[in-house]
């Protein structure tokens, strides 16, 4: 089944014209839950693992990265099928050049936030884009190995939007379901993760090498 973000309100380039280069496009994974097949593109569910390859395993990395998760249970997202979209988004504002930024952030102040919640970032798990810094403000992600700034790569989040986000990134196909109805639930939390306190966790890679490593953030 196809989920469909509403286009925005306004074209927040005409507004500023200087965000144009700082467009990403970003997939939108838009899992629901079903019962996946191992070739269908999913979270959760069966993996498709090479007979004979030994299944992966990792040591100290893992375990500190663990404790950030908090009641994150690393086996038991629920089994979802991907219906994935791509759309595009502009960075936080704290990711831009600092006169654009600040007319950024006094727009947003006008509006009550229709940058950061309507305009910019998509919420929910996705694949690439810009990450929202809603938690901890903005810090660098540098590459553990070459230095360079890392990027993110996969966003996966407790619940696809909130309050604020909603009017723009929830489902056309899905506006019509009533809070707190099993239907809502499914759409809204579909994967039953909770990673930190119901935040999202971003996994960043290394632009240099996909052999340098990962770093995460939790907002
Ligand atoms: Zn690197």
């Amino acid at each position: 089944m196809t989920r469909t973000t509403p286009a925005p309100p306004v074209d927040v380039t005409e507004k500023f014209p200087e965000l144009v280069e700082y467009a990403r496009t970003t997939v939108r994974l838009h899992p629901r839950p079903g019962t996946p097949a191992v070739r269908d593109s999913h979270i959760g569910g069966p993996l498709l693992w090479p007979a004979g390859e030994a299944w992966p395993t990792c040591d100290a990395p893992i375990l500190d990265v663990a404790g950030d998760f908090n009641q994150w249970r690393p086996d038991s997202p629920r089994p979802c099928v991907l219906h994935s979209e791509r759309v595009t988004e502009y960075p936080y504002s704290e990711e831009l050049p600092e006169d654009i930024e600040a007319a950024v952030d006094e727009w947003d102040e006008e509006t009550r936030g229709d940058y950061q919640s309507l305009l910019s970032i998509a919420p929910g798990c996705k694949i690439g884009g810009w990450e929202s810094w809603h938690l901890t403000d903005m810090y660098e992600l540098p590459c553990t190995v070459c230095g360079t700034e890392t990027e993110p790569l996969l966003k996966l989040a407790s619940s696809e939007w909130d309050g604020g986000s909603g009017p723009r990134w929830q489902p056309c196909e899905e506006r019509h379901l009533v809070s707190n109805e099993p239907q809502y639930r499914d759409a809204h939390e579909p994967t039953a993760l909770n990673l930190g306190r119901w935040g999202d966790l971003t996994i960043f890679v290394c632009p240099m090498s996909s052999e340098h490593g990962f770093r995460v953030t939790i907002q």
